[in-house]
C-alpha cells in the first residue's frame, strides 16, 4: 500500500512542530528545503494568510500548489501558529491529487483525499480523520461537494481556506470548461462561508479571469499574474505529414530512452496506434486515454511517475491527469485548439527547473480537424442558450486561428506565446526553433501590403472571406462582378490585386497577420467576425516593412537534447557519484513504494554530489532537503558520500 494511502495519526509528524510559529519564509526552508520563493508566490501566500480572497494566474509548473499547501499548514496550527481550521482544495485532476498527498507526507503535513478511486471505507476512514482533525489538507473532486454528507462534514468543521485549482474549469469562456465547477460558489457560501477562497489558474485572458471572479464569488480579490515564461523550456514546431510524424517521434524516444516524455494525440485512436507502434519498435511506451479502464489508467500512470515506463503516449483531455516534475520532453502529434491548451500541456515538461523541450508537430488536416470539433454540436455547454453558444464557438475559432498563426510564424515562438498572455515577450529568446533559425521562409510583404490595403478599401467591415475574394478578384458568389449591387468590389483599388495568387495563401497570410497583431477580428453587432486593423497595422505601410511565413520548417529539436549541458558541467568523479545516488534514491523509492522525485529531485541529487555534505546541517543547505527528508534519508545519503570520497582517496 502505497504510504499516500494510510491515513496518518498525526502522532509521527508532532515532533517537528516547533515552539515559536514559523514564518512562511521558514516553512519554505525548513519543510521543503527551498531557499527561494518562485515569482508570485510569496505575494500570493501574504495575501492568504492576511485573510484576503486572492487569484493567483501562473503557467503550468510554476508552483501553485505551493501557494495553498504552505498557508494550509500554517492556518492549521502546524507550525506553532495559531490554529484556525483545515484547507479544503478543489481540483478536477482526480490521478494527481494521491502524488500531490504523498509529496505532501514526503514532507511531513498531513494530507488526504477523497475522490471516486476510493472504496467506501476509504472514504470513510478520511472522513473520520477530517473530522477529529487529523488533516491538514484534504483534496477533493468538484463531484463530491454535491453529496449530502460531505456537505454535512465541511459544514461541521472550520474551514480556513477553500483553493480551486484550475479555476479556468468554472469558464464557458475557457478551453477546459467543466460544469461541476458551477457548484463551487453554493457550496462554498453554505458549507465554509468563512474561509479564505483561492483561485488558481494558468489561463490568463481577462475574460476568463472576470468570469472566475464573478462565478467563484471572490469578494475584493487580490489577483496576482506572474510571468508565464518559462526559461527553461525550448519551444519547436514542425510542420509534417502523418506518417512523417511518427517516424519523428520514434527516432526521438530512441534517441532519449533514459528521458520520460509525453507525446499528446487528437484522438484515442491515434493514441493506442502511436503507442504500439513505438513499443513495437523498443521504446517502453504505454497509451494513455479515457477509454481504458481506471484500472490501466492507474497500473500506467504508476509506472511512468516510477519510470518503468518512458513515454506515456495521451489524448489531450486526460493527459492532464499526468503530472511528474521531470518529464524532459512533450511532443504535440497534433495541432491542439488554443495557445492555452498547448501550453498548459507544453509546460508539463521541466517542472523541476532543469530543462525541457517541447515540439509542435502539424499539418493541414490538424487544423481541418480542430475545426470540426469546434462545429460539433456536442461541443456546446450544457444550458447554454444559441447565442450565448455561438460567441463561445467564436472565441474557440479565434484560438484556433492564433493557434495556427504560432505554427507558420517567423517571429521569436516564446515571444509570441508571451504575448499571446499580455506580456512584452522577446523579439528573440535564442532557446526556440525560430531564434534557432532552422526554417525556409517565403516572403509575402507584397501580400500583406495588399491586404492591408483592402481592410481600408471595405472600411474593416467585411469577413475574410470577402477580403480573399476581392484580392482574389472574384465576388461573393464567384461569379462575374455585377455593377451596382451590394456586393459590388469591383471598383475598389484592391479588386484583383492579388489574381496571381492562390486564394488558400492569402487566406493563410491574413490568418498570420491575425496571429502577429498587424490585422485582429472583431465581431459585429450581428454578431459577425470582421477584419479589422491590430495594433501594428501601421507598420504595414512602412517602407522598410517585410513580412513572411513559414514555408515548410525545416526546424528539428536540438540534437544533443538542452538537458545535456546541466550535468556535463559536472566534474566526472561528481558524475559517478551523481549516478550513485540516483540508484540510492531508486532504491528507497521502491522500498517506500514512492516515486523517486518524491525523494529528491535529479537537481537535489546533483546539488548533493557537488557539495557532499557531510553534517546534518551540510545537508540541510542542499537545496530541495527540509527537515523530514534530513530525518529520513540523510544518513543513507551521507553514509554514501563518505563512502565515495574515501573509495577516491585510496
Ligand atoms: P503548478 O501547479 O503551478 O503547475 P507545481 O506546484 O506542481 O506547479 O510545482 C512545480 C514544481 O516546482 C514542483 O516539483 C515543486 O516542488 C517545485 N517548486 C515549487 N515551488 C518551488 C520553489 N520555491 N523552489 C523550488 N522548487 C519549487
Amino acid at each position: 500500500m502505497a504510504d499516500a494511502d494510510k491515513v496518518p495519526d498525526g502522532a509521527d509528524d508532532a515532533g517537528t512542530v516547533p515552539r515559536h510559529a514559523l514564518t512562511a519564509q521558514q516553512v519554505l526552508k525548513r519543510v521543503y528545503g527551498y531557499d527561494t520563493f518562485r515569482p508570485g508566490q510569496r505575494q500570493v501566500i501574504d495575501s492568504v494568510l492576511s485573510g484576503r480572497d486572492t487569484m493567483a494566474i501562473m503557467p503550468t509548473g510554476g508552483g501553485k500548489s505551493l501557494c495553498y499547501q504552505i498557508p494550509a499548514a500554517m492556518f492549521a496550527g502546524f507550525f506553532g501558529n495559531r490554529p484556525i481550521g483545515m484547507t479544503l482544495v478543489i481540483s478536477p485532476l482526480i490521478s494527481l491529487m494521491q502524488d500531490q498527498v504523498e509529496a505532501l507526507r514526503s514532507v511531513g503535513v498531513p494530507g488526504a483525499y477523497l475522490n471516486s478511486s476510493l472504496s467506501p471505507e476509504r472514504s470513510a476512514a478520511i472522513m473520520r480523520a477530517v473530522r477529529e482533525r487529523r488533516i491538514t489538507i484534504l483534496y477533493c473532486a468538484p463531484e463530491r461537494l454535491a453529496r449530502r454528507e460531505f456537505r454535512d462534514l465541511i459544514s461541521s468543521m472550520p474551514i480556513a481556506l477553500v483553493a480551486v485549482d484550475e479555476a479556468h474549469c468554472v469558464s464557458h469562456w475557457g478551453h477546459d470548461f467543466r460544469p461541476d465547477y458551477r457548484q463551487i460558489r453554493d457550496f462554498t457560501d453554505a458549507c465554509a462561508p468563512h474561509a479564505v477562497r483561492l483561485a488558481l489558474t494558468a489561463t490568463a485572458t481577462v475574460r476568463v479571469r472576470d468570469d472566475i471572479i464573478s462565478s467563484l464569488q471572490l469578494r475584493r480579490p487580490a489577483v496576482f499574474q506572474t510571468t508565464f515564461d518559462r526559461p527553461n523550456l525550448w519551444f519547436g514546431v514542425r510542420k509534417l505529414g502523418n506518417r512523417e510524424k511518427d517516424q519523428w517521434i520514434l527516432d526521438y524516444a530512441l534517441a532519449h530512452s533514459d528521458e520520460s516524455g509525453i507525446v499528446y494525440c487528437a484522438r484515442t485512436k491515434e493514441v493506442d496506434e502511436l503507442a504500439r507502434m513505438l513499443a513495437s519498435h523498443g521504446v517502453s511506451a504505454a497509451p494513455y486515454h479515457a477509454k481504458l479502464d481506471a484500472d490501466t489508467r492507474k497500473a500506467t500512470q504508476s509506472d511512468f511517475i516510477h519510470d518503468r515506463i518512458r513515454v506515456i503516449v495521451a489524448t489531450n483531455a486526460f493527459g492532464m491527469g499526468i503530472d511528474k516534475p521531470d518529464v524532459r520532453y512533450v511532443v504535440h502529434h497534433n495541432l491542439p485548439g488554443s495557445i492555452e491548451a498547448y501550453y498548459q500541456e507544453a509546460g508539463r515538461a521541466g517542472r523541476d527547473g532543469d530543462p525541457g523541450r517541447c515540439m509542435l508537430l502539424w499539418n493541414g488536416s490538424d487544423v481541418n480537424l480542430r475545426s470540426r470539433f469546434i462545429d460539433m454540436p456536442g461541443d456546446a455547454p450544457r444550458g447554454m442558450d444559441p447565442e450565448e453558444a455561438d460567441g463561445v464557438r467564436r472565441t474557440k475559432r479565434a484560438m484556433l486561428d492564433f493557434m495556427v498563426g504560432y505554427c507558420g510564424t517567423t517571429h521569436c515562438l516564446r515571444g509570441m506565446i508571451l504575448r499571446y498572455f499580455g506580456e512584452e515577450g522577446p523579439e528573440s529568446c535564442h532557446n526556440c526553433s525560430n531564434c534557432d533559425g532552422r526554417f525556409e521562409a517565403v516572403d509575402v510583404t507584397d501580400i500583406a501590403r495588399a491586404i492591408s490595403r483592402c481592410v481600408h478599401d471595405m472600411r474593416q467591415s467585411t469577413g475574410r472571406g470577402t477580403i480573399a475574394n476581392v484580392l482574389h478578384g472574384v465576388t461573393a458568389r464567384g461569379g462575374a462582378p455585377t455593377r451596382g449591387s451590394a456586393r459590388d468590389h469591383s471598383a475598389l483599388p484592391t479588386f484583383g490585386a492579388l489574381k496571381r495568387q492562390p486564394i488558400g495563401l492569402i487566406r493563410d497570410v491574413m490568418t498570420q497577420m491575425i496571429a502577429d497583431g498587424y490585422l485582429a477580428i472583431h465581431t459585429s453587432d450581428a454578431g459577425y467576425p470582421l477584419v479589422v486593423f491590430g495594433p501594428r497595422a501601421a507598420e504595414t505601410a512602412d517602407a522598410g516593412f517585410a513580412y513572411s511565413i513559414k514555408r515548410d520548417a525545416s526546424s528539428s529539436m536540438p540534437r544533443s537534447g538542452v538537458s545535456k549541458p546541466v550535468s556535463e558541467a559536472m566534474e566526472p568523479s561528481d558524475q559517478g557519484l551523481f549516478e550513485q545516488l540516483r540508484e540510492l534514491r531508486k532504491q528507497i523509492a521502491r522500498e517506500a513504494n514512492v516515486p523517486p522525485y518524491v525523494v529528491f529531485s535529479d537537481r537535489t541529487l546533483r546539488d548533493m554530489a557537488q557539495a557532499k555534505p557531510a553534517t546534518d546541517e551540510e545537508f540541510l543547505a542542499i537545496n530541495g532537503v527540509g527537515e523530514k527528508k534530513l530525518e529520513r534519508y540523510g544518513g543513507r545519503f551521507m553514509d554514501m558520500i563518505a563512502a565515495y570520497g574515501a573509495e577516491g582517496k585510496e
